[in-house]
């Protein structure tokens, strides 16, 4: 199908009113459904009008988001280095 436009490109299998994928969580911790065991966060991509998983939904791009988050843990680990040395 190759969908690869931003806005409304999915269909709700809910409703079946176009709508945008967004992140949805349902994630309920450890536990087990019809058979089937499920652990923690259950993270989807679902219909931004009724949550309802989109299965050919592509994920967000997370790449800038990890490398800001390795480098604050880079930045903690320098600040807590250097007080280290500063007061150990
Ligand atoms: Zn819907």
């Amino acid at each position: 199908m190759g969908m690869v436009k931003k806005g409304k490109e999915y269909v709700c299998p809910e409703c079946g009113e176009p709508c945008d994928a967004v992140e949805c969580d349902s994630g309920i911790g450890p536990g087990e459904a019809w058979g089937a065991k499920f652990v923690d966060k259950n993270e989807y991509m679902g219909s931004d009008c009724c949550e309802a998983e989109l299965e050919d939904a592509e994920w967000p791009d997370y790449e800038d988001q990890r490398a800001d988050y390795e480098y604050d843990c880079r930045k903690d680990r320098e600040m807590e280095e250097r007080w280290e040395r500063e007061h150990g």
